[in-house]
């Protein structure tokens, strides 16, 4: 058995899918000469594949963003014609009898070594152009094999170095039963992505893509972070017997999509949806959720060839606040960065990335891309109860140079008499720790505020929300997190401004008895995660939450708060502790 940090609740019993990437090495391997028209042909169909994508990209970025920004993807198609690169490959395939791949990785290799040699900067970063079309080529091979190998049908594990937002458009080719990852953190965006869609994950297990193979038998527990490769028939028994009284219990949970989200002693609270498209919208729907916390815009970006244009933005907006609950939208305008990059924007080689040119610090450098959104949200208002949120907020100047923004993209659309949606609420995401030593001020400017605790936390703690080596650090029941958590609410509440909390820890069972002690009343989570949290309030009292709330902020260490909150949810509400992570 092996251990990973668990990331996303939940059992999996499933065959493995290995998405191999450019740096996980194998061995080459060997064909028989009666083969190797054959694999070329196969090379030639992922090379065209390649092509066409990268036109398309190529049309995209030229036409929205800038023919500047487009060059890197002309040099990649560059490569792709480059008959030195295409004739290697080929050479390698009927010369040493090697399969598409394994010629690919030695072509690798031949660069690198090259490369290695030679001392100019320009010339060396020209070494990621062609692992970048080596790592498109990969990727097409790859899609091409394992799907010979598994039905066509079949549900599995996915087992990746990492899971980047932009893979979101490959797995809608898939059915996912679970996903493994050799890096990401509880609070990474694979990890997101993952509780999003329900679907149990376990991060940082290292070297996993040396030991597993695609069709390999899988069974995972994302709750404890346990993983069996090739699992005896006993262990197979026992979990997919455990797989059964998981999905039955989330079954069971959400038969209370239709009761009222009150505390035991008749305090309503607020659950709302964290979502990516209209399939989440659709999902919190269906789980009962009050409406859409967050609506995370960038998955949009990050899953299209290029840029959205304002029109396909307004569409996908509208078929999300058409789908939510009670058509009640929160929409977050770009937060790109970290571990979420576009190939077309923001600077690719930062030594920091989540401390760099991210999120909002690049709407405000890219005026004319920020502006198209916010002119797209506004006219998708017309559709429902919309709110606008801003993420990454450090400093009041930011608010009061972003507000100018908004009011003179209001006045165009007024100018130009294009129709938008009436009292759009403004809100700023409160993620980095002096937003929230100055939440005062910003409270001036603002109708209301969301707290983001996953970028919260890792700011607070210094620790790397995506890296599983400081995961133990990155921890909400940490009393200075909690102490700050209480802080920011009590400020918001005596000012009279609605504060919502959409980090992950929203989805904690354990976390809900404190945050609603201190007088938290509206949180968004993963759609999934709704039923749960409803079963938790409803089992609740503000007295009760109150004297939690009192007793763990005098708390001076993280085990004596897990420690306590496991022992009174126990009391509380023993059945809910098998959909929450163990840690
Ligand atoms: C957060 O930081 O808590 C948050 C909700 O935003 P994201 O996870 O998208 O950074
Ligand atoms: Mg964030």
């Amino acid at each position: 058995m092996k251990r990973g940090v668990p990331v996303s609740p939940g059992v999996a019993v499933a065959r493995a899918y290995c998405v191999d990437q450019v740096l996980a090495r194998r061995e080459p391997n060997t064909l028989d000469i009666a083969a190797l028209s054959g694999e070329i042909s196969r090379f030639d169909t992922a090379c065209a594949a390649a092509a066409g994508e990268l036109d398309v990209i190529i049309g995209r970025v030229t036409q929205e963003v800038g023919k500047e920004q487009a060059d890197i993807f002309q040099v990649h198609r560059l490569l792709l014609r480059d008959p030195a690169l295409i004739g290697r490959v080929k050479a390698a395939i009927l010369n040493r009898q090697v399969d598409a791949e394994s010629a690919l990785h030695e072509l690798l290799d031949e660069y690198t070594a090259a490369f290695s040699k030679i001392d100019d900067e320009y010339l060396k970063e020209r070494m990621a152009d062609i692992r970048d079309v080596v790592g498109r080529l990969l990727g097409h091979l790859s899609l091409d094999q394992q799907q010979h190998i598994l039905a066509a049908s079949e549900a599995v594990i996915i087992v990746a170095p990492e899971v980047l937002p932009s893979q979101a458009m490959m797995f809608d080719r898939l059915q996912i039963a679970g996903i493994l990852t050799e890096t990401g953190g509880p609070t990474g965006h694979a990890a997101i992505l993952s509780r999003s869609l329900g679907i149990p994950a376990v991060s940082g297990l290292r070297g996993i893509l040396r030991e597993v193979s695609t069709g390999d038998l899988i069974a995972l527990d994302g709750r404890e972070g346990h993983v069996y490769l090739r699992p005896s028939a006993e262990v197979e028994t026992a979990y997919r017997k455990l797989q059964r009284e998981y999905m039955h219990l989330r079954d069971r949970l959400i038969e209370n999509r239709d009761q009222e989200p009150i505390s035991a002693d008749g305090v309503p609270v607020e659950l709302l949806a964290n979502v990516s498209g209209p399939a989440d919208a659709a999902m919190a729907a269906r789980v009962g959720a009050g409406g859409v916390g967050l609506y995370r815009t960038e998955y949009l970006f990050l899953t299209h060839p290029s840029v959205p244009t304002e029109e396909e933005q307004l569409e996908a907006y509208k078929a999300v606040i058409e789908a939510s609950p009670n058509r009640r939208v929160t929409i977050r305008t770009l937060d790109l960065g970290g571990d979420k990059q576009l190939p077309y924007i923001g600077e690719h080689r930062e030594a920091n990335p989540f401390m760099g040119w991210r999120s909002i610090r690049l709407s405000l450098a890219h005026p004319e891309l920020f502006q198209t959104q916010l002119r797209a949200i506004y006219r998708a208002a017309r559709f429902g109860q919309v709110s606008l949120l801003l993420p990454m907020i450090s400093t009041y100047e930011e608010v009061l140079k972003l507000k100018r923004v908004i009011e003179r993209t209001q006045m165009a659309l007024r100018r130009e008499g294009v129709s938008m949606g009436q009292g759009v609420q403004l809100g700023v995401m409160i993620e980095v720790p002096a937003a929230a030593l100055c939440i005062d001020a910003i409270l001036d400017e603002v109708d209301f505020v969301s707290i983001g605790s996953n970028d919260l936390i890792q700011y607070i703690m210094a620790a790397d929300r995506d890296n599983p080596k400081v995961a133990h650090l990155c921890e909400p029941f940490n009393p200075a997190i909690l102490k700050l958590l209480n802080q920011i609410i009590k400020t918001c509440n005596q000012r009279g401004k609605p504060v919502t909390l959409c980090g992950e820890m929203a989805a904690r069972p354990r976390l809900f008895l404190p945050l609603f002690g201190m007088g938290l009343r509206k949180l968004s989570m993963s759609p999934a995660f709704v039923p749960t949290i409803k079963e938790v309030l409803r089992q609740t009292t503000v007295d009760m939450a109150a004297d939690i709330a009192e007793r763990v902020l005098r708390m001076n260490s993280l085990g004596d708060v897990r420690g306590y909150l496991t022992r009174r949810i126990r009391q509380i509400c023993p059945n809910v502790s098998m959909l929450d992570m163990r840690h």
